[in-house]
């Protein structure tokens, strides 16, 4: 059955578009389970009807023609109830309703499971027997299983409006869920951008010169022929004629008309050369990777061998001449910086990943553009998406493909919002960040890397208030010396001075990995990462502090923070090294003096050790992203429970509360320097929290400031009061969306967490 169920999936997963995976579904489905009738029908949710999308055992015609209501027939109980039913009577239930136009005779044996993904019925999948017929209790189990992997592949090869098209914006269903990568809303036509050698990130593109592509291709295999002849010579005297045959295998499947003739025809029928190529190649691994003896199934990968091969020698005689569309929104499997620097910038209107973060590096570029962005689309079917309308929604991380015209309509009237509320929000430029009853909020900027381009939030902002030393990390080819680390950190703390400039210490692992240093762990987020990596190579951590307290040198704005501490130990110990370099560089005459130091709280122990930690450092700086992920044990970077991450839950506001209350008994300031500092409803509920200060993506500076301009402490408190009598954290979102919304600021809430 496992065997059944990998082959299905794997056909489903070619499958070239929507109808021809469905078909799959239902001919495969009524095969192994041996029924009269495979049906799947899916959700249209503007009509709010199910649609007969593919039969087999119907008649044909019925398909796209046949609706059924959401509470109507046995297809409605089981989209209703979400869960299977299984009939050995159908016409003995309540509830069952017999349709004609689908050329039914009437049956009895029924078994309905429901499609789900992320928790939304997207149909329902039905097998009919016309005798009666009780379903096994491993049939049911098999079909339940294949249709939670269906659910999936479903979205893959539909990824079209026709399934998730919308009503109203309240009960929008994204048709592709990721993460928020970079804020703002995106529409326009993908460009799928891949990496070089890898035939399955290849999209498809049409083409009209349809002979220069053939020479093309021929002229790569030719080349791959002569290389194998290459590879066999040299290796004909290491290898016994036993193992030399492989390369006259290889070289045969060159020779005959199945991979070379099949791939010839696809250009034919319009697709580049590589897009073919990988057409064919997947149609020759499919088969092979489904034959029985292992022996053969091996020989799949000679041929996705040979296929990157091809492809290598295709690559290297084309010329990279991205097509921008007038808005490009650039789609891949993981985008690099270089790749986003090949569109013009004027034609570049949004990015989506199919993996990453938004503490990704191009998601940080992004941010620093003003791009929106969309990370960690897992679901994404990069390879159907070229030149097809898309929208990127960077506030929630949701991505649209084909959407309907309702969809696009709702869109472009965000963005038309969003355009205005800029507008508007330029009126607060130059005005101080204080509430109106006179408390004042220092608002602080998160950067990774400084350009030396002077931007209004840097030159308004009260300095920085994390800057992850990670990023500048990232774009090296491996640690970077004391003396680049030097140059990298007197540049931000010039920029900025003689305002403060708070330098984080080292903070890799986790998702954010370092090329020349891979750390391999099963639960990166709780393995080695942050401080203990610092720790336990304290040469790398010297030398950064050595750099560090050496930019401060004549303008004294550097303050030192340390990441993911969660016992004291690590503290002290931190402490003692950064000291140990201070007297270090002063018995080399440096004129270095020491920085406050302080500490991020974003580990749960820490919130309930404040005390301890108090009396140790000068500041504290709350990191809302990870603090949110380890009190609700939900992985900031995981789409799957993108929903269940939300930094207004009551128990990361108790957290904040009782950090707050502890420190400021200490005499020791707070700040914030997670997501939540960007996020206008979340910036409510820390005014009236009474954090002391705040710090953020310059793309939100105005937003908060605005906020903050617009409420005054006292009413920031008594909304707290309401707060904590909610116990659901929707709630409490939707409590301070509604008092934004009220305060004329409705354009601010869809930045939401
Ligand atoms: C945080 O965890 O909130 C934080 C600011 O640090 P980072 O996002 O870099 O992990
Ligand atoms: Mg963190």
């Amino acid at each position: 059955m496992l065997d059944t169920l990998r082959r299905i999936i794997q056909e489903v997963n070619t499958a070239p578009d929507l109808d021809h995976a469905l078909d799959i579904i239902v001919r495969r489905v009524r095969e192994s389970v041996a029924v009269d009738v495979a049906t799947v029908y899916l959700l249209d949710t503007e009509q709010q009807q199910y649609v007969l999308s593919a039969t087999e055992g119907l008649r044909k015609d019925a398909i796209g023609n046949v609706r059924i209501d959401l509470d109507e027939g046995l297809v409605g109980v089981v989209g209703r109830r979400e869960e299977p039913l299984n009939l050995e009577d159908a016409p003995l239930h309540p509830r069952y309703h017999f349709i004609s136009e689908t050329g039914e005779a009437p049956y009895h044996g029924f078994l309905g499971v429901p499609i789900i993904q992320y928790g939304n019925v997207l149909g329902v999948l039905v097998v009919r027997q016309r005798d009666k017929r009780k379903f096994a209790e491993e049939e049911e189990a098999f079909l339940v299983t294949l249709a939670a992997q269906l659910a999936g592949a479903i979205t893959h090869a539909g990824a079209s409006g026709r399934i998730f098209a919308v009503v109203s914006p309240e009960r929008m269903t994204a048709s592709l869920i990721g993460l928020p990568g970079s804020p703002g809303v995106a529409i326009g036509r993908v460009m799928v951008v891949y990496p070089p050698a890898n035939l399955e990130a290849i999209p498809d593109r049409l083409v009209d010169d349809v002979d220069s592509e053939i020479a093309e291709f021929t002229e790569a295999v030719k080349a791959v022929q002569d290389d194998l002849r290459a590879y066999a010579n040299r290796m004909s005297a290491v290898l016994p004629a036993q193992e030399l045959a492989l390369f006259d295998a290889l070289l045969l499947m060159l020779d005959g008309d199945s991979l070379v003739g099949e791939t010839i025809e696809r250009i034919r029928q319009g697709n580049w050369a590589p897009g073919a190529l990988r057409e064919t190649i997947a149609q020759h691994v499919k088969v092979f990777d489904a034959m029985a003896d292992s022996y053969l199934r091996e020989r799949a990968s000679d041929i996705r061998d040979l296929g990157r091969r091809i492809l290598t020698h295709m690559q290297s005689d084309r010329p990279v001449t991205p097509v921008a569309y007038q808005k490009t929104v650039l789609v891949g499997e993981d985008i690099s910086a270089g790749q986003l620097a090949e569109i013009p910038q004027e034609n570049l209107a949004g990015i989506v990943s199919a993996s990453g973060s938004s503490s990704s590096h191009v998601a940080i570029l992004a941010q620093a553009m003003g791009i929106p962005a969309v990370m960690g689309v897992s679901d994404l079917p990069v390879g159907r998406l070229e030149g097809q309308k898309i929208i990127a929604d960077g506030y929630r991380g949701d991505v649209y493909v084909n959407p309907s015209a309702l969809v696009l309509e709702e869109f472009a009237r965000l963005q038309s919002e969003e355009s205005q509320l800029s507008e508007m929000l330029r009126h607060v430029a130059g005005e101080d960040s204080v509430t109106p009853d006179g408390v004042t909020v220092p608002l602080y900027l998160n950067v990774g890397l400084v350009s030396g381009v002077e931007t209004e939030a840097q030159a308004e902002g009260d300095g920085v208030g994390l800057y992850r030393t990670e990023i500048p990390f990232l774009m090296q080819e491996h640690f970077p010396g004391e003396e680049e680390q030097l140059r990298i950190y007197r540049k931000a703390l010039e920029a900025f001075a003689p305002r403060p400039v708070t330098l984080r210490t080292l903070d890799v692992g986790g998702d954010k990995m370092l090329p020349y240093f891979p750390v391999h762990e099963d639960n990166p987020f709780l393995g080695w990462r942050g401080i203990r990596i610092s720790l336990d190579h304290p040469e790398i951590f010297l030398t950064q502090i050595r750099a560090m307290l050496r930019a401060s040198v004549g303008l004294d704005n550097l303050t030192i923070m340390l990441p993911m501490i969660s016992t004291v130990s690590e503290l002290d110990h931190a402490i003692l090294l950064i000291y140990q370099a201070l007297d270090e560089l002063l018995e080399e005459g440096e004129a270095v003096v020491r920085p406050p130091i302080g500490m991020m709280i974003e580990v749960p122990s820490a919130v309930y050790q404040i005390d301890a930690m108090a009396k140790r450092v000068d500041f504290f700086s709350i990191g809302t992203n990870d603090l949110t992920q380890y009190l609700l044990a939900v992985d900031r970077n995981n789409a799957r429970v993108a929903s269940l991450y939300e930094s207004l839950h009551p128990a990361v506001l108790r957290a904040i509360r009782q950090v707050l209350d502890e420190a400021h008994k200490l005499g020791k300031p707070v700040s914030v320097c997670g997501e939540m500092a960007g996020d206008p409803a979340s910036v409510l509920a820390l005014l009236g929290l009474g954090v002391d200060s705040l710090s953020m993506n310059a793309s939100n500076f105005s937003r908060v400031k605005w906020v903050i301009r617009s409420f005054s402490r006292d009413e920031a408190r008594e909304l707290l009061e309401q707060v904590w009598l909610l116990e659901d954290p929707g709630a409490i979102r939707e409590l301070y969306n509604g008092v934004l919304e009220q305060g004329g600021l409705g354009g601010l809430v869809r930045a939401g967490n």
